[in-house]
This record gives structure tokens, C-alpha cells and sequence, in this order.
């Protein structure tokens, strides 16, 4: 037990207290007492220093002790209070221990006030080595509560100052008193490390601040990778500008680097406006916050990485569509003078070249025009332009697209469409489109027989069931959900049933030797699907190899 134990001592009688030091002094326990006899004496001694322990006679002739426990349990909660009474009965002295008393010796036995004491220090410190791992307990569960909020924030990709200002709020969680902290990343061209955000500070003055002075302690931090602590950064000879940091009344100052993969970003700064040493816990903690602002950095960098590349990529599509497209168009165009004739005149031979090269020039112009159109699709920059049209007037349309027959095959192309008046709202261009590559398709991988398109409206209900209405002259657009169907059957090579779950993929084509010889890039059928399922559709494919193929497009006849 240390010496000189400061007691204070609420008794009227100084005999009383002479008692109590000699039974302490017997068993070799030195102490200063203060004896006191009224309330005002009491609560005065109590605010004015601290005390080990409290002894207090039970009643007094203008004060008790139930009252000097009350007062005593809100002033000095810590403090053991021992009865230390001749009067009080068994029951009085047990009612006050229930109300918070450490215990009670009775005046004719201080001998026994030495083994009290000691059990009341063990209690005591006890009971204070209790309440410090609860309160430890308590805030490393509100830290793995921030880490968890701050993971969240990180995870539903909020902005990356809205992540790193929850994060410098959460610092304060490891610091009795409010501090200054910031998040400056590392200009790698530069190699100044910029403000980012900051917290309990003026910011706009900081961005000021930080832009005229050079960012020598954060680029230590950088380059070492390690944290760097300073006990008082407005006296410490190589802080740049000292009055800066006196202005804003910032002493102690702890830095930790930001990294990702190995490599630094910045650094988390925490600074404190008194004095103030950073034990190691703090630091870890710090670190592990460090950690997550990194993520957080490097989430966003990588996702503005991701846009500049997709915004390189359609720059370049851009670029690909006019400097390729035009010079093609042109050429065209000029392949279609010569061929008519109109540049002179064109023997058999010639026009048998010229014919070639207009079919590769269309094929190229097909293929740039479906692959800007996939890039479009993915950059979900596509939408639906739905308009009121007449069915067959679509079809009709369509239909004149095929009347020139270059190929020299023999196959026949067969329309099955009613022409009765019908009037569906969708987008056009998409549903051409759809029809276009099912048909070219069905031309393409048929080298015998017949390409048949059929079209026929379906009743909602029966969409499932695959039940018509007897044909599109029954269609009324007031009733609502009817279904179109599109169907493109040929008579060509098939498709195996176990392709069939890839055959809509991106440039999926079933076997490449036997493509190659067809040709194509394997992106027709996937802007089919994107298509009809940007119209609200449905696609099935009937197929095996070698018995044809037929797909059908069902598409709702109302937007
Ligand atoms: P592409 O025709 O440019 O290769 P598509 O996406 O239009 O690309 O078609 C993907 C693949 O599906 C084709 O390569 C082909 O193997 C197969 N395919 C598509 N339509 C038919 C068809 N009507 N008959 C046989 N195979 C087909």
C-alpha cells in the first residue's frame, strides 16, 4: 500500500480520528486525514482535492452519513466510504451498504480497520479494472461499428469524399477530445501530395494553406511508407511554415501512409490541439482506417480508369464510324457509277468486278455498322423509340430490301404476312433490324431450299400456350397485350441442340471452320436478343443440326 494515504474524515469527535490513525499506524499505514463535521466542509473538501478513502460516523449532530454517501458517490464515485461508527445498529449499517458504502467498522474494533481497507483498495481496483475493459470492450465494438459502415459506404460506391468524410468523422472515436484530420493523395506527376478532405478545419483556407507551402512530411510519409509522429509541429524545426500551423492552433502530429498494392497513395493525417502523445493503439487504428481510405481511393481511380478507357473506346467507335464508314460509302457510291455505266462503258468482265467489290464493301460497311451497334448496346446508350406503324407497311419495306437477289444460290425467299390493315407501337428500326439478322442469317447458312417468313398475331393468353387467332385481319389493337410473331424458317445446315444455350452469346459462332466460310463476327443473334429484349419480347430457336432452323421473335403489339 503507498504511504501517506489522504483520508477524509466525517466525525465530530477529534479523539474519534486519533483512534482511527493509531489502529492504521499499528498495522503500519501511514495517512493525512482531514476531519470534517458538516455538509459544506464535506462537499468543499471533496472538490477542492482528491482523496483515498472516506470514513464517516454515522450520524452527526448537523449531518449524516446516508447524505455524505449520496454527495460523496456523485463527487468522488471511485473513492471507497467506510462507516466508521460506535452507534449504528447491524440493519442501518447493512441499509447503507445497499446504497453504495464500501463496508463499516464499528468503533470499539479499528483494529480491524487495516483489513478493510486493504479489501477495499483490492475491491476498488478491481472494480476499475471492470469498468476499464468494459470501456475497452465498448469502443472496439463502436470501431468495428465504423470500419463496418465506412466497408458499406466503400461497397455501395458512394462519391469518394462522401467514403473518406465518414471515415475522418470516425477518427474521433479514438480520441477523448475533437481532432483535425485529412486525406491528401499523392500527385504522381507532380509528386506534391494534394488536399483532398478534411475535417474540423476551415477547408478552403487549408487548400490555400497547403498549396503555398511544399508538402515535405507527407512525401516523407509516401516515400517511406511508414507513419510519422510529431510531438509539436509548431515548434519542430522542420515544419516548413510553423505559423500556419499556430494560427489554427494544430500541436501534436501523426501521419500514416495510404496504401494500395504495394504502393503509396497519400496519406491520413491526424492532428491535436494540445499536446498529446499517440500510443500505439491509436496508431493501429489509424492504420486500419488508413487502409480503408486506400480502398476507397483505389476503387475510384479504378473506376475512373474504367470510364476514361470506355470513353477512349467510343472515341475510337466514333473515329471508326466516320474515318471507315464514310471512305467506304464513297467508295460504294463510286463502284455504283461505274457499274451503271455512267464513267463509260463496263464490258461483262468488268461488271463481274465490280459486282465483287461491291458485295465486300457492303459486307464491311455491315459488319463496322454491327459492331458500333454492340458498343452501343453495351454502353446501354441505346434506347427504344416507340412509334404507332402499320404492320405490313414495315413489312413491305422489309421485303423490298431482298427484291435483288446478288446470291447465286438456290434458295428461295418466301413472305407469308396478311396485309389487312394492323397497327402495332413499337420501335421499328429495332424490329427491321431483328428481322434483317434472322433473315440474312437464315440466307446465309442456306445453300438448298426455301427461307420462309411468316408473321401471325398471338392472343396474350395463348403467348404461352402457343395458340394463334386465326390471322392478323382478327387483330384489334383496342384489346389489350396482343403478341406478334415473327418467325424465319430455312431449310439450311441447322443448329445442334447443345449449342443452343450459347448461340445468343457475344461473337459466339458454333463451329469457326465452318463459319469462316460463311463469314461474320458472331454478334448477329446477340443484337437480336438485346432487341427483342428491349421490346418487351421473347426469342425461341427450333433447331438441329442438319433439319433447318427456324427463330421466333414474339414481341407485344403495344408499347
Ligand atoms: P454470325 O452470323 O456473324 O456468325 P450470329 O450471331 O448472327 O453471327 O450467329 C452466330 C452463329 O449462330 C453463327 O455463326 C452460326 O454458327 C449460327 N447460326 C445463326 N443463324 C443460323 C441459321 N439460320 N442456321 C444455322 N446456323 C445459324
Amino acid at each position: 500500500m503507498k504511504d501517506a494515504l489522504r483520508i477524509l474524515h466525517l466525525e465530530a469527535n477529534p479523539s474519534d480520528v486519533d483512534a482511527a490513525v493509531a489502529a492504521l499506524a499499528a498495522e503500519g499505514i501511514a495517512c493525512e486525514f482531514l476531519r470534517v463535521e458538516t455538509r459544506a466542509d464535506f462537499v468543499a473538501a471533496l472538490e477542492q482535492s482528491r482523496f483515498d478513502l472516506i470514513f464517516a460516523e454515522y450520524s452527526l449532530p448537523n449531518f449524516d452519513a446516508p447524505s455524505a454517501l449520496a454527495i460523496a458517490i456523485e463527487k468522488s464515485p471511485d473513492t471507497p466510504f467506510i462507516l466508521v461508527s460506535g452507534t449504528v445498529g447491524e440493519q442501518t449499517a447493512v441499509e447503507l451498504l445497499k446504497k453504495g458504502a464500501t463496508d463499516y467498522v464499528v468503533k470499539h474494533r479499528l483494529f480491524k480497520l487495516p483489513i478493510v481497507i486493504r479489501r477495499a483498495f483490492r475491491e476498488a481496483a478491481e472494480r476499475s479494472e471492470r469498468r476499464r475493459a468494459e470501456e475497452k470492450a465498448e469502443q472496439n465494438l463502436q470501431r468495428i461499428r465504423a470500419l463496418h459502415e465506412i466497408e458499406n459506404a466503400i461497397a455501395a460506391a458512394l462519391d469518394l469524399s462522401d467514403v473518406l468524410r465518414l471515415l475522418l468523422e470516425k477518427i474521433e472515436l479514438f480520441s477523448p477530445f475533437p481532432v483535425v484530420a485529412t486525406v491528401r493523395l499523392l500527385n504522381r506527376e507532380s509528386g506534391e501530395v494534394e488536399p483532398l478532405v478534411c475535417r474540423n478545419l476551415d477547408e478552403a483556407e487549408w487548400r490555400i494553406n497547403k498549396k503555398r507551402t511544399p508538402s515535405g512530411r507527407a512525401k516523407r510519409i509516401c516515400e517511406t511508407k511508414a507513419s510519422l509522429v510529431v510531438r509539436n509541429i509548431q515548434t519542430d524545426p522542420q515544419t516548413f511554415n510553423q505559423e500556419v500551423y499556430r494560427q489554427c492552433g494544430l500541436v501534436s502530429f501523426l501521419g500514416v501512409p495510404l496504401i494500395a498494392k504495394g504502393h503509396s497513395m497519400g496519406v491520413l493525417s491526424v492532428y491535436t490541439k494540445m499536446e498529446h502523445e499517440f500510443c500505439q493503439e491509436e496508431i493501429e487504428f489509424l492504420y486500419t482506417l488508413a487502409d480503408q481510405a486506400a480502398i476507397a481511393i483505389h476503387n475510384a481511380q479504378l473506376y475512373d480508369g474504367m470510364a476514361r478507357a470506355n470513353r477512349v473506346k467510343d472515341e475510337f467507335l466514333g473515329v471508326m464510324s466516320h474515318e471507315l464508314r464514310t471512305p467506304l460509302i464513297v467508295l460504294l457510291g463510286y463502284i455504283g457509277l461505274l457499274k451503271d455505266g455512267m464513267m463509260g462503258e463496263v464490258n461483262k468482265q468488268q461488271e463481274n468486278a465490280l459486282e465483287k467489290l461491291l458485295a465486300c464493301a457492303l459486307d464491311e460497311i455491315n459488319m463496322i455498322n454491327t459492331i458500333i451497334l454492340t458498343t452501343q448496346i453495351e454502353a446501354r446508350t441505346i434506347t427504344r423509340e416507340y412509334r404507332s406503324l402499320e404492320l405490313s407497311d414495315l413489312l413491305d419495306h422489309l421485303r423490298s430490301t431482298y427484291k435483288v437477289q446478288t446470291d447465286k444460290k438456290d434458295v428461295k425467299l418466301t413472305w407469308s404476312y396478311p396485309t389487312a390493315p394492323a397497327r402495332i407501337t413499337t420501335d421499328g428500326e429495332k424490329l427491321k433490324q431483328i428481322l434483317h439478322n434472322l433473315i440474312n442469317n437464315a440466307l446465309k447458312f442456306t445453300d438448298k431450299g426455301t427461307v420462309a417468313v411468316t408473321v401471325r398475331a398471338l392472343a396474350a393468353s395463348k403467348v404461352d400456350q402457343g395458340s394463334e387467332l386465326s390471322s392478323l385481319d382478327s387483330y384489334d389493337a383496342s384489346k389489350q397485350r396482343m403478341w406478334v410473331e415473327f418467325r424465319v424458317t430455312d431449310t439450311g445446315i441447322g443448329i445442334s441442340k447443345e449449342t443452343h444455350r450459347f448461340i445468343f452469346d457475344k461473337f459466339y459462332q458454333v463451329d469457326s471452320s465452318q463459319t469462316r466460310a460463311y463469314g461474320g463476327v458472331g454478334l448477329g443473334l446477340y443484337i437480336v436478343k438485346k432487341f427483342t429484349d428491349l421490346l418487351g419480347g421473347q426469342i425461341e430457336l427450333e433447331s438441329e443440326s442438319g433439319k433447318g432452323s427456324t427463330f421466333a421473335v414474339t414481341i407485344p403489339s403495344q408499347s
